[in-house]
């Protein structure tokens, strides 16, 4: 990849261009980089990262290549996940393969610790008091759950920081976000919160470097900063005219509509940022086409919503495609990824019973019932 700064100039000039072929009557349609106007996606108007472009049709025609992944198949995935990182942040000391332990631990598992590890302990309502001691078993499962996904998130946390040089910004798990992460907004933010259950459904090292290398950019590029101020300000006009649904409606469209184009374009160019911390860390930038097409599977179609200006997010397809432009794999027409093949073929791994398994379920062994 080119450094970020050969691709900010060459932004710079492709809208240059792209203003002098209009005035010129020309058009830009040839341009692939140019900034546009876009209702759902990223326009590239509030970014100078060089955006390649995509189209619906290129969108619609993954979309319709990905099929979804159900609700069981994630499960599934997310628990063998847990002991594929426990394999390789552990190793085995029986000497078995990792498919081999990764089946076996399968089919004895009884109080899931993929599951267990998403547990926020502060959050549970028990429908009998617990005893001392069994609150205390439970918070040193949890935590012994959570060894092996900290310790992952603190040797790629190193990597990044090494490579970007910004040793302010800490890392950690939050069984809060979920299936998520995030930086913390505001104007000295320097904190990124990861959920358990993301660094299962990452799997790969490279994955889990794509997702911290977009949170870090929506920091090192003062996204945080911008959502402050622009909630500030939603605020403000909010209590302004708070007396009547006008009100209401005009603080609606600033925060969901007005500045969705704005924060859609952020968004893309953190994913930009996060495939050049990639590239300092020697991290793999497949692995980041790779995560967002395993999104895409896990969340219904998005490029045909009949509202689309309301989202602050691009659609998940129009993601992928960039990533897979700025890391210059043919997604279309090249040979598929085997992420989500495997995600598929997750459903013999483990007991067929576990459709409507939770992390509450993960917690019934310990003698604790929940409300
Ligand atoms: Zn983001």
């Amino acid at each position: 990849m080119r450094p970020v700064g050969a691709r900010v100039r060459g932004s710079t000039v492709a809208r240059v261009v792209a203003l002098a072929m209009l005035v010129a009557g020309e058009g830009c349609a040839k341009i692939a980089t140019v900034p546009r106007p876009s209702l759902r996606g990223c326009g590239g108007l509030f970014t100078f990262a060089a955006l390649p472009y995509v189209s619906g049709h290129e969108q619609r025609k993954l979309e319709e290549s990905v099929p979804k992944v159900t609700a069981n198949q994630l499960d599934l995935r997310l628990r063998r996940n847990y002991y594929r990182i426990l394999y390789a942040e552990d190793g085995s000391s029986t000497g078995e393969t990792r498919d081999a332990f990764v089946g076996r631990m399968l089919s004895e598992e009884h109080a899931p610790p993929g599951l267990l590890a998403g547990v926020e302990p502060e959050s549970l309502k028990f429908a009998v008091a617990p005893t001392p001691e069994q609150r205390r078993d439970l918070h040193l499962a949890i935590a012994e759950a959570r060894r092996p996904l900290a310790q992952r998130l603190d040797r790629v946390a190193a990597r990044l920081v090494s490579a970007t040089a910004r040793p302010d910004v800490t890392y950690r798990l939050d069984a809060r976000m979920r299936l998520n992460a995030g930086a913390e907004l505001g104007f000295g933010s320097h904190r990124i919160l990861v959920g358990p259950s993301l660094v299962l459904l990452a799997e790969s090292e490279d994955a889990l470097a794509f997702v911290l290398g977009h949170e870090l950019a929506h920091i090192v590029h003062h996204h945080t900063k911008f959502k402050a101020l622009q909630d500030l300000f939603v605020w403000v006009v909010t209590l302004g005219q708070a007396t009547g649904r006008t009100g209401e409606t005009i603080s609606g469209i600033l925060s969901q509509g007005g500045t969705a184009a704005i924060n859609r374009d952020k968004e893309c160019e953190a994913d930009y940022y996060a495939l050049q911390y990639m590239h300092g860390a020697e991290y793999r930038p497949e692995a980041a086409v790779e995560f967002w097409k395993l999104m895409l599977a896990l969340r219904p179609t998005t490029s045909r919503q009949w509202v689309p200006f309301v989202s602050g997010y691009p659609p998940e397809a129009e993601r992928v495609l960039r990533l897979a432009r700025w890391a210059e794999l043919d997604l279309l027409h090249g040979p598929s990824t085997g992420s989500l093949a495997d995600v598929r073929s997750c459903e013999g791994a483990g007991p067929a019973t576990v459709q409507d398994l939770s992390p509450e379920d993960a917690i019934e062994s310990f003698g604790l019932v929940l409300e």
